[in-house]
């Protein structure tokens, strides 16, 4: 996956979690915590691979970005072919 694309995409998932907080509830900030959890533990390193995954992620997005993506930002820009 293109490494570029790979930062867009993480900034945009993230941008959308800080949407999503606000208002901050017990529960939205519950929510966006635990997406950032699990998205920070599949983080993308520096050799393209996902941290907890491994290096199916320089062809593929993991599945963990790949929901976030298709349930955060699947009206947006179309990552999931690039
Ligand atoms: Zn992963």
């Amino acid at each position: 996956m293109d490494h570029v694309l790979a930062n867009a995409l993480h900034e945009r998932v993230f941008a959308i979690l800080n949407q999503l907080e606000s208002p901050h509830t017990p529960e939205t900030t519950r929510l966006t915590a635990a997406w950032r959890a699990l998205l920070n533990l599949h983080e993308q390193t520096d050799s393209g691979s996902c941290k907890a995954c491994g290096p199916r992620w320089r062809k593929h997005m993991c599945s963990v970005w790949r929901t976030a993506a298709n349930h955060f930002v699947r009206h947006e820009r179309r990552y999931s072919g690039a």
